[in-house]
């Protein structure tokens, strides 16, 4: 019995060993490998106080690096200027559901950042808007998308009534082989 008991005490030891090992693993490919930090050098000229532009953007990841170019080298804003990027864009501005929601933010960018000029960009296929589907047609979705673009400019300045509102749609091409974000402003 008790050589029994012996080999039950190492035995069990020997079993749970392993165990441990397994469950404090570490993930092997993680981000931030061995949680090393990262540094980004930024602007000095970014250091003050306030930009002047806030822009208005979908989150739909097709868009994201050609919005990120087309603010910042075409027109000319880089780190100048508040980021808003919410699913829909300027639909959660049109829809009253969520207005409040994105006025409230705006404000806060207006406050602290003192903006006078807001750029929109909102773009076809739209899953907020269920995609270019869902409006049965090219041009249907364009008058949609164009009417909302105005209406949001239209509530920006009933706000605030000394504010520039700049209008972008923007749109997926093929062009040969690549496909392509074109940007039209809209009026
Ligand atoms: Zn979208």
């Amino acid at each position: 019995m008790k050589k029994f008991l012996n080999a039950i005490f190492i035995i069990v030891p020997l079993y749970f060993i392993p165990m441990g090992c397994a469950y404090n693993k570490s993930p092997s490919s993680d981000l931030l490998v061995d949680n090393q930090q990262i540094a980004t050098p930024i602007n000095p000229e970014t250091a003050r106080s306030d930009c002047d532009t806030l822009v208005i953007t979908c989150i739909d990841y097709r868009f994201a690096a050609a919005n990120q170019d087309f603010i910042n080298e075409k027109l000319g804003l880089k780190d100048n200027y508040d980021h808003i990027s919410i699913p829909g864009s300027i639909y959660n501005l049109v829809n009253p559901e969520t207005r409040d929601l994105l006025f409230s933010k705006f404000a806060l960018s207006v406050k602290l950042h003192l903006i006078n000029r807001v750029i929109i960009i909102t773009h076809k296929d739209c899953g907020a808007y269920g995609g270019s589907a869902s409006f049965g047609s090219e041009i249907a979705e364009n008058e949609t998308l164009c009417a909302d673009l105005r209406k949001a400019k239209a509530l920006l300045i009933e706000k605030y009534p000394t504010l520039e509102v700049t209008l972008f749609l923007e749109s997926l091409a093929l062009e040969g082989n690549e496909i392509k974000v074109h940007f039209e402003k809209i009026l």
